[in-house]
């Protein structure tokens, strides 16, 4: 199949560019599951902009850059910041049902590092109301053709571009897609981590789609962990949104304690790395779990502003209002990816990158709550205007380093092969919250093994088999986010380092990236 413009992800990201470039020619989207699966369609909490009345995009920049502890790129903060109101604008027009008070005002919610209310919210299920929005639109496109449940599994390069994907059908047959330009709205990667709160589509494909055909990647060790995600056993770890800590839920100890002010100024609305790890301290102070409590708020309130996380709760036996709710953290976010600047260009000709596969540098180290559905929004646009531009690649910043870490580690040969549950499960433990270069070079070493053996199984291209695909994809998202992890010794937003705990502007104010060349070596 040949077709115009090719998108792969049908999230906040895909959908916004495929509105775009709908007078420009023939579209193709792609998604690997059913439409509704994507991140975007959890989204709970809402999406920032600076709407209201005290409140401003100069406002909005310094959160976000505050809460990106020094990484942030500011030039793209600014197109966020600048833009994200106008973005947010149309989809009310399309027909985003924002929560209103009853004189038709927006309702702003409050989340940790806002300084001001700045966030509209449909419920608690903002993403799910968005990607209604946006898929009418998209269905009503003539121009749009699209493909569900057809897993991308390579780019097609050729004469040093891009010129479209390979994927396997719903039924396991292997096909091609051409076009002139290729978007990767792929989503985020927190599946190879054990603990998650992402759907199960959110394995960071795209990542290593782009990584592969040459692309530079970069933050890959900037992941964030959710503090406060369901901890019940045999559970799913559902979201227990910020928004519920927005609107004045804490955070207690087995002992009914609220302890974060212990371990922060800001208590339980400090930044979301911070909460995470506390929680992890004063279950080991206590030696019991940590728990989620809104007893003390009025339940009608809660019951309406929260309807999705009541109705979870009533699933599993759980009244949110008056219970207390387990939470521990689970990997959430990446705010590292395929290395754009801010139109969504990549270093590969042909091809383009938004959404959270995209590393626009709008997050730095940390994303600020809610910014998320918001770049996918922005830059998803932008990139839909690139895309119909003669083609032409993101230059490399100044601020870019090799994550190489000029390895202790020995030949891959000598690793262990791990199964997709042992990488996630490896993930977790080394890779997670508390990292140290004892732990990474472990797992580093058995990353690079899983890998090499991952790729003997797809490569040439002989296999049919979906799963060894999958395999090789999530390993190698795995390997670049350890390899990250190790080489930055300093610990700075989402990346801790138990063995260097402080921040370091001196040595590592900058970004690290990962290329392979021609030969397979990264560099
Ligand atoms: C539980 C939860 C709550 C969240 N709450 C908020 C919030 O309140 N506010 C906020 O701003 N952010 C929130 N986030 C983050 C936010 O939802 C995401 O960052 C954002 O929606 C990502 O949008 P996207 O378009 O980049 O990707 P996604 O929405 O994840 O879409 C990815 C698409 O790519 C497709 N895809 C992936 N790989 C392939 C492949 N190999 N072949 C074909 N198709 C593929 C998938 O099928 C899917 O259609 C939340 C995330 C989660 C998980």
């Amino acid at each position: 199949m040949t077709t115009d413009f090719l998108i792969v992800g049908g999230g906040i990201a895909g959908l916004r560019a495929a509105i775009s470039l709908a007078d420009a020619g023939r579209i193709c989207v792609l998604t690997k599951a059913d439409p509704g699966e994507s991140n975007t369609g959890y989204a709970q909490g809402g999406i920032a902009a600076a709407m209201g009345d005290d409140d401003s995009a100069a406002l909005h920049a310094a959160d976000t850059i505050a809460a990106g502890d020094g990484l942030c790129d500011e030039r793209a903060v600014s197109v966020l910041v600048e833009q994200g109101p106008r973005y947010v604008g149309e989809l009310m027009a399309w027909g985003t049902r924002f929560a209103r008070d009853s004189t038709g005002r927006l309702v702003l919610g409050r989340e940790a590092a806002h300084r001001v209310r700045r966030v509209l919210h449909a419920g608690d299920a903002t993403g799910r109301e968005i990607g209604r929005v946006l898929w009418e639109r998209v269905r009503a496109l003539s121009s749009v053709e699209t493909l569900t449940h057809a897993l991308v599994t390579e780019l097609l390069v050729e004469g040093g571009r891009v010129a479209g994907v390979a994927y396997f059908d719903r039924g396991g047959a292997r096909a091609e897609v051409r076009a002139n330009a290729t978007l990767l709205a792929t989503g985020g990667a927190a599946q190879v981590f054990r603990e998650t709160t992402n759907p199960a589509v959110a394995t960071g494909d795209g990542i290593s789609l782009a990584y592969h055909a040459g692309a530079r990647v970069a933050d890959l060790e900037f992941v964030q962990f959710h503090p406060t995600a369901l901890n019940r056993a045999g559970a799913p770890r559902f979201l227990m949104s910020e928004a519920l800590r927005g609107e004045g839920a804490r955070l207690v100890n087995v002992g009914g304690d609220a302890f974060m002010k212990r371990y922060h100024t800001g208590g339980d609305l400090a930044p979301r790395d911070v909460v995470a790890r506390s929680i992890v301290r004063e279950e080991e102070r206590t030696g019991g779990q940590v728990f989620l409590t809104l007893a003390h708020l009025d339940p009608d309130y809660v019951a309406r502003r929260f309807p999705s996380i009541a109705e979870m709760g009533r699933r599993i036996g759980l009244d949110v209002a008056r219970d207390l709710i387990p939470v521990g953290p689970a990997a959430h976010y990446m705010m590292g990816g395929v290395d754009t600047d801010e139109w969504g260009r990549t270093s590969l000709p042909g091809l383009f990158a938004a959404g959270e596969v995209a590393c626009t540098g709008v997050h730095g180290a940390n994303r600020l709550a809610s910014n998320s559905l918001l770049e996918g929004l922005v830059f998803g646009a932008r990139a839909a205007s690139a895309m119909q531009q003669p083609p032409a690649v993101a230059p490399l910043k100044a601020d870019r380093r090799s994550s190489n870490p000029q390895s202790r580690i020995p030949n891959p040969e000598m690793g262990r092969v791990l199964a997709p549950a042992a990488v996630r499960d490896l993930m977790w433990r080394a890779a997670g919250l508390f990292r140290t270069r004892e732990d990474l070079e472990r797992a580093v070493m058995a990353l690079d093994a899983t890998s090499l053996d991952a790729e003997r199984q797809v490569r040439p291209a002989t296999t049919h088999d979906p799963d060894a695909w999958r395999h090789f994809h999530l390993v190698t998202v795995a390997r670049l986010i350890a390899r990250a992890a190790l080489r930055r010794e300093e610990s700075r937003g989402g990346h801790f380092r138990a063995d260097f705990p402080e921040r370091d502007d001196l040595h590592w104010k900058v970004h690290l990236t990962d290329q392979i060349d021609l030969h397979g070596q990264t560099r």
